[in-house]
């Protein structure tokens, strides 16, 4: 099977050690399930491997992947730092009881109310994405009395080939400074120039769902040269160097494999290897998994509805959810498994397309799978579906968000119950 977490037993589908059929009716459809053991796990897979090789490291679980409550609370007890991106994900950590001391502040624009919001919180980090930002920064902090910590982003101009939407590390990308113009060059002399602001080091991203090993490692590296010119330029010493995310995770059994912790390895020796010919001190070294930590724990079950077979064309399956609860299809043709969760025992020999709902032609959730003879009222399961699934989750159509359920040792709780019809109108006055 595709991850562990996922068995056929008697023809039904389990998931987390739990039988799926029985979920989707205490639950209803469409519904979110998570793993927790399985995030758990993801995050022991980052910090074993860092703490083998690194004496100071941090490991940052991206939020924006799935944030809720529940899960800055697992990762407040795993002793993981975090990422967030808005108000509404510092916010909600707060409110989790997440200590934002261990938070990075990403963005590309961060708004002043954002950042005043965010020093008024005392969170650790800024990632600064560019000239404008500090100024903003430097002006607020000196208002509030602060002295903020920052990284810089950089973009090391990597193209790792991934599609284009989640392509970041390239020199023309809406994010980071560009080390191969000189403006990199620039906003670090910029940076270093403010009473309000410690420069601390620098951050990369290089892109998401990257399998090359090889793409990490040149990232790596082109920040160490970086980080040495810096030294020779403006007798500046990075602390910390952030890595970023990106690491691919299996959606269909068609997808390659990244064993995370080799890579780690790898570009420990790299680092290690430029560190000690450049007699620089080791920086702390960060780490940003977002999709890694939490796709392979989720999986999404609807209730089939209409399937329609077009004669002479192909078939269609309707599910009770599609774009409002995974709109990745829609947006970069991501692959996924879907199963029918009932009849896991019988021949998959029936090709058609998973349609959602909404009055929207591009609401696909998969085109041309094959499955067992579909018919209404079978459970259809979507698995991965932890990262940028519930974090994307719109109303379009008015159609209120599935809940979320956590699997822990056998037990299924509600982590984010289901929206109601009376929440969709709430805001409306
Ligand atoms: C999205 C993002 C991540 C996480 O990426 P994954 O592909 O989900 O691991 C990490 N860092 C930054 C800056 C990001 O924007």
């Amino acid at each position: 099977m595709l991850c562990k977490n996922i068995e056929s037993v008697n023809g039904n589908l389990h998931f987390a050690g739990m039988n799926t059929l029985t979920l989707a009716k205490k639950y209803g459809t469409p519904l979110y399930l998570m793993d927790e053991e399985r995030i758990r796990e993801n995050c022991r897979i980052y910090k074993n491997a860092l703490g083998k090789l690194y004496d100071n490291f941090t490991v940052l679980y991206a939020s924006k992947a799935c944030s809720f409550k529940r899960i800055y609370e697992i990762m407040k007890e795993e002793n993981m730092g975090i990422d967030v991106v808005s108000s509404g994900e510092i916010y909600t950590a707060l409110r989790a009881g997440f200590p934002l001391e261990k938070a990075y502040f990403h963005s590309n624009n961060k708004t002043d109310d954002d950042i005043s919001f965010a020093m008024e919180n005392s969170l650790g980090h800024f990632v600064v994405d560019g000239f404008d930002e500090l100024d903003a920064i430097e002006r607020i902090a000196s208002k509030l009395g602060k002295n903020q910590k920052i990284l810089l982003r950089l973009t090391p101009g990597i193209d790792t080939h991934t599609y284009e939407a989640v392509n970041t590390g390239k020199v023309d990308s809406k994010f980071g400074t560009a080390i191969e113009t000189g403006q990199a060059e620039e906003i670090v002399e910029y940076a270093l120039k403010f009473k309000h602001i410690q420069l601390c080091g620098f951050h990369c991203h290089i892109g998401s769902n990257v399998f090359d090993s090889d793409t990490f490692l040149r990232g790596s590296e082109i920040m160490l040269d970086f980080m040495g010119l810096m030294r020779e330029k403006f007798d500046y010493t990075a602390k910390e160097l952030d890595l970023g995310g990106g690491y691919g995770v299996r959606y269909t059994d068609d997808d390659e494999y990244i064993d995370i912790a080799e890579n780690i390895k790898k570009v420990y020796e790299a680092v290690k290897l430029k560190i000690d010919a450049m007699n620089y001190p080791m920086p702390q070294i960060l780490m940003e998994p977002g999709r890694s930590i939490v796709a392979d724990a989720g999986m999404t079950l609807y209730t089939a509805g209409t399937v329609k077979e077009i004669t002479g064309y192909k078939n269609y399956l309707s599910v009770d959810g599609g774009m409002t609860d995974n709109p990745r299809y829609a947006l970069y043709k991501s692959p996924y498994t879907v199963f029918l969760a009932n009849k896991m025992d019988k021949e998959s020999n029936y090709k058609c397309s998973l349609v959602g709902r909404c009055c929207e032609s591009g609401d696909v959730i998969q085109e041309d799978i094959t499955i067992p003879k579909p018919h209404r009222g079978d459970i259809v399961a979507v698995a991965t579906t932890g990262a940028y699934n519930y974090s994307m989750a719109s109303n379009y159509n008015r159609i209120p968000r599935p809940p979320v359920v956590m699997i822990n040792s056998g037990e299924d709780y509600i982590a984010v119950r289901r929206e109601t019809l009376e929440d969709l109108t709430v805001n409306d006055l």
